[in-house]
């Protein structure tokens, strides 16, 4: 064997896995079919300001060990993630809070928050009489009542599914996440914040010595081959080297040729615009689009996640750029973000998954090698683990 270790994907799951079997003498090369490195988290400097390229990515967690972790690869900044909703004109503070109820409602304590939202809700149930809620709407509407409902969930939520609440299931939403302080911090995680200069320049400090060719794509240049030393296990092949060992961080309904069909996603679309004439498009770095009407969900406004104030005044940092992103249907060929939670997909993966488990040599990683969402901090931990177990 020329090599211990296929890694098939430069983000963050193959890179930390790359860095973790690298500093253990393991020889391992990185290959992705995309042109860059650091998969889905990758940022790249427009006109100055470091540019999420998929979407809005704020690192929080509370897992100490991650934090530390990921701190020796770039310096954090103290950035809090605090969006505003936009519905029509009104502007309103997330996640629900003490500060969204005083705007909606003009009230100022918790009890009189309390008091609005226990008699909407009320309402909401006399009126439809509802029970047990049939759907994502009956659901939201016995949860937050009407105003919290109509303003800031039914738009928002269709826009991202594509389709009416009233024909999503009810159990999307679980509970709705009250806050009735007036604190606008979105996560409730103890660390939270944003690389100063991106993203990438964590996933290509983890990579350093180690091999990786972009543009390559696994089902195209890597071949399986029977192992002529166990029996059973295949090896893998590429341009003549060979592999013992693939980590495979790509979707495994592709992996496995959608041998049982393909697995569900949402997709997203981004539309990216410099405004080298405008300092400040929008005083925050990302405002939801609430409205059914407004085609997109969020705009991300990149320079306010880096700067912080200095973004406006302290040494303001001229010209901005702004990303629209608009919610997708997913059909194959797509970039898949993010996976459908129903019974026929999990029945679905459940038989890939089978059929990963006769492959010991292979270990399916990341968000689509195991068709789960996963925020940066779960990659990391579980890809530390990972690496822990193979060892
Ligand atoms: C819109 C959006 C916003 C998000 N915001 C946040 C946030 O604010 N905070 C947070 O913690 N997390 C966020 N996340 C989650 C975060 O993006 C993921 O946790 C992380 O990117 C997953 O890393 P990964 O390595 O599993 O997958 P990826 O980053 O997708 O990496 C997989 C790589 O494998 C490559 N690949 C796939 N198939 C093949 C193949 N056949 N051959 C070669 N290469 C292949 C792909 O090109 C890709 O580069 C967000 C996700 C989305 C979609």
């Amino acid at each position: 064997m020329n090599y211990d270790y296929l890694i098939v994907g430069a983000g963050l799951f193959g890179s930390v896995c790359a860095y973790e079997l690298n500093k253990r003498g393991k020889k391992c090369k990185v290959i992705d079919r995309r042109d860059h490195i650091a998969g889905n988290i990758y940022t790249e400097k427009v006109n100055g300001i470091e540019v999420h390229q998929y979407g809005a990515h704020i690192f929080h967690t509370s897992d100490k060990e991650v934090w530390d972790y990921v701190g020796k690869f770039a310096e954090f900044n103290n950035y809090i993630n605090s969006p505003v909703a936009k519905y029509h004109d009104e502007l309103y503070n997330l996640p629900f809070n003490m500060n969204t109820f005083s705007k909606m409602w003009g009230i100022t304590t918790p009890a009189e928050a309390r008091e609005v939202i226990d008699a909407q809700v009320a309402r909401a149930k006399a009126e439809r009489g509802i029970t047990e809620p049939k759907n994502l709407e009956e659901q939201a509407l016995s949860l937050g009542g009407q105003d919290i409902y109509e303003k800031l969930i039914k738009g928002y939520t269709e826009k991202q599914w594509g389709r009416d609440c009233t024909e999503l299931p009810a159990f999307i939403i679980k509970r709705l996440p009250f806050r009735f302080v007036y604190d606008n911090n979105y996560f409730n995680d103890r660390y939270q914040g944003i690389p100063i200069g991106g993203y990438t320049q964590i996933v290509r400090r983890m990579l350093e010595g180690i091999e990786t060719e972009l543009g390559r794509d696994f089902q195209k240049d890597v071949s399986e081959i029977p192992s002529m030393d166990h029996p059973g296990i295949c090896v893998y092949e590429m341009d003549g080297d060979l592999f013992s060992n693939v980590i495979y961080t790509g979707m495994i309904d592709e992996f496995f040729h959608y041998e049982y069909g393909p697995l569900e996603y949402r997709s997203l679309r981004f539309e990216t615009e410099a405004l080298p004439d405008c300092d400040n498009y929008q005083g925050n770095a990302v405002v939801n689009y609430t409205a059914r009407e407004v085609p997109y969900t969020r705009i991300i406004e990149h320079k306010h996640f880096e700067f912080g104030k200095d973004a406006v005044i302290g040494k303001p940092i001229h010209g901005t750029v702004i990303t629209r992103e608009y919610p997708a249907a997913w059909e194959r060929g797509m970039e898949p973000y993010y996976p459908v939670n129903n019974d026929r997909n999990a029945a679905l993966y459940a038989q890939y998954r089978a059929l990963a488990d006769e492959k010991p040599n292979v270990i399916f990683g990341g968000r689509l090698g195991m068709y789960r969402y996963f925020d940066m901090d779960k990659v990391i931990r579980a890809a530390l683990d990972t690496v822990k177990g193979m060892l």
